[in-house]
């Protein structure tokens, strides 16, 4: 039986739910060997270059798995959406953004953190093109900031059109950047080692981030600039802020709003936490004016937003087990053991403990899941306020 009076050539609507909800469209990555090739899937949601417009990418770090699990719950909230006609921007959804880590495995173990063939850190070196912009779009700048907004947007993309990528790498870099660069909101979805839901952004998104900072649950949002390592957040919203600087006399809005956020530790794939973050990125965009519907408030902040540069980033300081002696979400002092570092081989086991301290008070929100370091590696991150001496230079963990 037909339903719906549904003419008989015309298959079930689950049929073809794809077409009647979200776009998928495939992107084909170069070949890196013959009788291989990867791809990026691409979920679009909403009209082509409809207002406003986010972006929303998943594991660029491809070992970070709880983004992707919260990325798979958001396509099903938005296919949802779509289908009821409710989707009043355009949404561009990448569920998996590094299928070239996802597929590095050694004996066993997926390294998606660092590309194997030399092309370092997936989310480090990402483009900057504030000279390039200043350069091209500067001179056009009028007193118009609608005009401005197009003419900066007109120019990325310029930028971007005009570049070539011979690599599967450079490939992967340039197709996520297109598909990003001309969004007003920009959500980067990584995951820590072991951690507290935390989030980046530039600090002149702050106070304008506070309510995904509430609604996402964040327990340490960290305002940098710059902080180092051109991770992909700051390649899309730290061209605002530098052309506002550069020409102060011209209406420039801060009008792409990107960030980082890190959905927890690398274990914790889970359903209900990553069904709990999805629904939190669909109220957001929400509220944003990317779905529509009426989103409660968002919920009481868990924290104030604090220089980047006031995390004490701990280090250990020898090769050996670490031993934790704080729980995350433990504020902590100056001075507190947050860990002992432990040799297994010392010749007097009553002596083969050190202490590892921080050196800042704050939260203790990030820790790493493997519990062995060896010299200068990051065994806890502490949030506090205060800008730290140490703390200059390049910010990022590489
Ligand atoms: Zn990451």
């Amino acid at each position: 039986m037909i339903a719906r009076g549904r003419p008989a050539s015309i298959p079930p609507r689950s049929w073809f739910r794809c077409d009647m909800t979200s776009r998928v469209t495939r992107i084909p990555l170069a070949s890196p060997a013959p009788g291989t090739q990867r791809h990026l899937t691409v979920r679009r949601y909403g009209e082509p270059e409809a207002r406003p417009k986010a972006y929303l990418q998943a594991s660029i770090h491809a070992d970070e798995l709880p983004a992707m699990l919260v990325a798979h719950h958001l396509s099903r909230l938005l296919d949802e959406a779509a289908e009821d006609g409710r989707i009043s921007g355009e949404i561009v959804l990448v569920p998996v953004a590094n299928p070239i880590g996802l597929a590095q495995r050694i004996n066993g173990a997926l390294l998606g953190r660092y590309e194997l063939d030399g092309g370092g850190n997936f989310n480090r070196n990402w483009p900057d093109f504030i000279e390039a912009l200043a350069e091209r779009v500067g001179p056009k700048l009028g007193l118009d900031a609608d005009e401005n907004v197009r003419r900066i947007r007109a120019g990325i993309a310029e930028i971007l059109s005009e570049q070539s990528a011979a690599t599967e790498l450079a490939g992967l870099r340039l197709s996520l950047g297109r598909l990003a660069c001309d969004a007003d909101l920009v959500l980067d979805l990584h995951c820590d080692s072991d951690a507290l839901v935390h989030l980046y952004m530039i600090p002149q998104l702050w106070p304008a981030g506070a309510d995904l900072s509430a609604e996402i649950g964040s327990r340490a949002t960290m305002l940098s600039e710059p902080s180092g390592g051109d991770p992909f957040d700051e390649a899309w919203s730290a061209p605002w802020a530098a052309l506002r600087t550069r020409f102060p006399d011209k209406p420039v809005p801060m009008a792409c709003f990107s960030a980082t956020i890190e959905f927890r530790g690398q274990s914790d794939v889970e359903d209900h936490l990553a069904a709990h973050d999805a629904a939190a990125l669909f109220r957001f965009l929400q509220r944003r004016g990317l779905v529509s519907g009426d989103p409660p408030p968002p919920p009481e902040p868990q924290c104030e937003a604090t220089p980047f540069s006031a995390v004490d980033m701990v280090k250990s300081p020898g090769a050996g087990l670490i031993a934790y002696k704080r729980r995350l979400g433990e504020r902590v002092k100056a001075g507190d053991v947050i860990a002992e570092l432990v040799d297994p081989m010392a010749d007097d086991p009553g002596q083969a403990r050190r202490p590892i301290h921080t050196r800042t008070d704050g939260l203790f929100f990030a820790r790493r899941r493997t519990r062995f370091a060896r010299s200068g590696e990051g065994v806890a991150k502490v949030a506090g306020a205060a800008p730290l001496e140490h703390r200059r230079g390049r910010l990022l963990e590489d």
